[in-house]
């Protein structure tokens, strides 16, 4: 069997200390055997362009990275990957910062990846390229002879043509994208619209229900939801309920209820709407006053895109109001956090939590969502207040689903789930574990690679 190479905007050197916000590279660490090659950026910017990758290996997987120049860094992943492409792909049009420069840097370090990463390859390795930033490298590669199976997944929804023509190199970007042979998404919804997307703008016969060739390539798509090690993550929930974090946290409650969010600080996120929400809990469901707190633990991500800063302010602001207008002398309603926190204290403190919520406006999974339910005592478990706008909404059915844009549909979530009988709380966790347990991190990555290596060329 072929080797696996991977590549990804960042890679996560082993020797890399500290807490990682992100899904993705939570994701990949059980795609990764020995073996394995991973290639990408090494986080490094400011000199020139690497004129070849560096090369280290630990425990039998071999890490490949390049250096980026501060032009393209700058074009590539904060003007065109973060200014454009994100907001497009969630739909927030209005958002979008687009400026052709950055298109042509993206596209050439998309193909600055290609050129390091081909003198690299063997030719039966089996190349799986992660997500929007790469979204060019596969047709970059074929452009260099690379003849290997290449399968791309993209992270993040897919937008239906009508949104994606935004960007006025659409076509482009869908043709490179169908360089690759297997196309892979976290739902059926964002597998139609890209395959709508292709339609419309190249000429194409369709393959059965989920591929079509184009210029004698054959290009096929697969749906294979993101998850998360459950077992693994149940396990560090019961571990931190006795840490010293979890029980400053219940004592500081004194008895009240705790709402959760754990989120990147990206307005994707949805969190001046879930302030907003959390709000009018106490304006709808006054009963609940002085009997809750929202921990919203947000990391902040992305500092150097503009919109990431202003949300921030206006987070810190609308934090402020709602504390003012509803705190007592010894209750604070919404206590919030802008740092990354340890894994396992966040695991602990999921599992205390009666309510977690995960309110994204777009999301191409959430695997906050999965977490929290990996993380609850199966006998007394809090309740998932989802947006039918995530990923995980499409499989997640049990949880309360909510339309984030509605802060008091949402609202009315939170008082559902405050008062919900302990047996429909145990029954719903109990189907919504049953699937999170049948998509892990583990079986995404393997259900994608059996499919690369067997999709018809
Ligand atoms: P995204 O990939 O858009 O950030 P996901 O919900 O899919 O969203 O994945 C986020 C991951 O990052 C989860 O594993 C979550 O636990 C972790 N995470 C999010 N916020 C924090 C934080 N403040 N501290 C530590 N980890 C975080």
């Amino acid at each position: 069997m072929g080797r696996l190479v991977v590549v990804s905007n960042r890679v996560s050197l082993p020797t890399d200390k500290g807490a990682r916000a992100g899904g993705l590279a939570v994701a990949l660490e059980d795609a990764m055997i020995p073996g394995s090659l991973w290639f990408g950026w090494s986080g490094r910017r400011g000199g020139a362009n690497s004129d070849r990758a560096s090369v280290s290996e630990h425990q039998g997987i071999t890490y490949a990275t390049v250096d980026l120049g501060e032009t393209d860094y700058r074009r590539f992943y904060v003007g065109f990957s973060n200014g454009a492409l994100w907001p497009l792909l969630h739909y927030r049009t209005g958002l979008i910062d687009y400026r052709r420069d950055d298109y042509e840097g993206y596209v050439a370090v998309n193909d600055l990846f290609a050129a390091r990463l081909a003198p690299l390859l063997q030719p039966d390795d089996v190349i799986w390229i992660h997500d929007y930033q790469l979204l060019t490298l596969a047709e970059a590669l074929r452009r260099l002879g690379v003849k290997n199976r290449i399968g791309l997944f993209v992270h993040i929804p897919f937008v239906p043509p009508a949104v994606l023509h935004v960007l006025p190199e659409a076509e482009h970007l869908v043709r490179a994208m169908a360089a690759a042979d297997l196309v892979g998404f976290q739902t059926h919804g964002d597998r139609l619209n890209f395959l709508e997307s292709a339609a419309s703008c190249m000429e194409m016969q369709r393959v059965g229900e989920d591929g079509f060739v184009h210029n004698g390539h054959r290009t096929m798509t697969t749906v294979t939801p993101v998850g998360i090690d459950v077992e693994g993550f149940a396990r560090a929930a019961r571990r931190a309920a006795g840490m010293t974090e979890t029980r400053r946290l219940i004592s500081s409650l004194v008895g009240r209820a705790l709402a959760i969010g754990v989120d990147r600080l990206d307005y994707t996120k949805g969190l001046p709407l879930r302030f907003a929400a959390f709000g009018r809990l106490f304006l709808r469901h006054p009963e609940h006053l002085r009997r809750i707190s929202l921990l919203q633990i947000a990391a902040r991500s992305r500092e150097d895109v503009d919109r990431y800063q202003s949300l921030r302010r206006e987070l810190d602001r609308q934090a402020g109001e709602i504390n003012g207008a509803y705190s007592d002398f010894d209750w604070t309603p919404v206590r919030y956090m802008t740092r990354a926190v340890n894994r396992t204290t966040i695991a602990g403190f999921y599992r205390i939590a009666s309510i977690g919520l995960v309110t994204p406006l777009r999301d191409g999974m959430n695997l906050v969502a999965k977490e929290y339910i990996a993380a609850q005592d199966p006998a007394d478990p809090g309740v998932l207040v989802l947006s039918r706008f995530a990923g995980a909404a499409e499989d997640l059915t049990e949880a309360l689903i909510v339309n984030p844009y509605d802060a008091d549909q949402v609202a009315d979530a939170m008082h559902t789930a405050l008062l919900m009988p302990p047996e429909e709380r145990v029954a719903r966790h109990a189907a919504l574990l049953a699937k999170i347990r049948e998509r892990t991190a583990a079986s995404f990555c393997r259900a994608f690679l059996d499919q690369l290596r067997q999709v018809e060329r």
